[in-house]
């Protein structure tokens, strides 16, 4: 595979469910990404890499027309979400780059009339398609790498409690699948999760999830961050409707002869909050 690693994805491209199977497609893709020095991917070559692992998202379809956006939507049938997919957007709906609950055609072709208009001075790649997810309980799911510690795992629930609480933990990658349930256990939040008046979460899949990512980034070292923000959680299984990340060469690992403390971790993803 060369040349054509990032290729848009369409309504009916048949190719592209080879590529995706391919193993070396995320190797092919970093390395095409650093050789253009670019360094952020955008949402729907996230969540190629996330499917191509077998982990769930709400969808990779990107559509370049009003009439592809229509026909997409169908497809997935209504309601759909619209988002924009450009290299120069990282925060998508702090600049009106989301459109949620997308109801008929009429709506669809609006929708993406204003994200064409709202982006018109970026670079656009198309506009992401995909399926309005049921509300879940909402978790973040973060990684970055420290020159000391390497690579290190976020867990926490998302909103107000990673925003305002900071119940959130850490673990240096790569993680056991004991790790991974003590990171759900061990959040304030947990029960949540686990079970409390009614609402639970799938823990089985959202170990799995972690265990995941922490190979995916174990694979590919280059990952320098990863977000995924949020993911939504349901009694079964999960979906992640947000993901984001970051490739950079890989430094030369420093030694460094004592191990972290939470508030040092802590501090990789709030470098201003402690
Ligand atoms: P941003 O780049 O701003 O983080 P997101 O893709 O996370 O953009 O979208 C913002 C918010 O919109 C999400 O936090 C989520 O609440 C909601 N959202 C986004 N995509 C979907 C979807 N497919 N289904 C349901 N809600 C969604
Ligand atoms: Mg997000």
């Amino acid at each position: 595979m060369n040349g054509n690693v990032v290729v848009m994805k369409s309504s009916n491209c048949d190719a592209y469910e080879e590529m995706i199977s391919d193993k070396s497609y995320t190797d092919d893709l970093f390395i095409h990404l650093l050789g253009k020095h670019r360094r952020c991917l955008m949402e729907h070559e996230c969540k190629e890499i996330l499917e191509s692992i077998g982990v769930k998202t709400t969808g990779i379809q990107i559509a370049l027309s009003e009439e592809d956006t229509v026909k997409i939507s169908e497809n997935i049938g209504y309601p759909v979400v619209m988002k924009i997919a450009s290299p120069d957007v990282v925060h998508k709906s702090d600049l009106g780059g989301v459109k949620l609950n997308v109801q008929n055609d009429q709506e669809a072709g609006k929708a993406y009339r204003e994200l064409v208009e709202t982006f018109k001075n970026k670079e656009i790649a198309g506009v992401s398609v995909q399926k309005m997810a049921d509300p879940g309980i909402e978790v973040i799911i973060g990684v970055t790498r420290d020159p000391n510690y390497g690579h290190v795992l976020m867990f926490g629930l998302g909103g107000v409690f990673v925003e305002i609480l900071k119940d959130v933990t850490f673990r240096i990658l790569p993680i056991t699948e004991d790790d991974a349930a003590d990171m759900i256990e061990e959040i304030k939040g947990g029960p949540l999760l686990t079970g409390y008046r009614g609402h639970s979460a799938d823990i089985a899949a959202l170990k799995e999830l972690l265990l995941k990512i922490s190979e995916l980034v174990v694979q590919h070292p280059e990952i320098s961050e990863l977000d995924l923000n949020p993911v939504f959680l349901y009694p079964r299984g999960y979906v992640v409707v947000d993901a984001r990340i970051f490739v950079d060469s890989v430094p030369q690992k420093q030694t460094t002869d004592h191990l972290p403390m939470k508030e040092d971790l802590h501090k990789l993803f709030y470098p201003d909050s402690i």
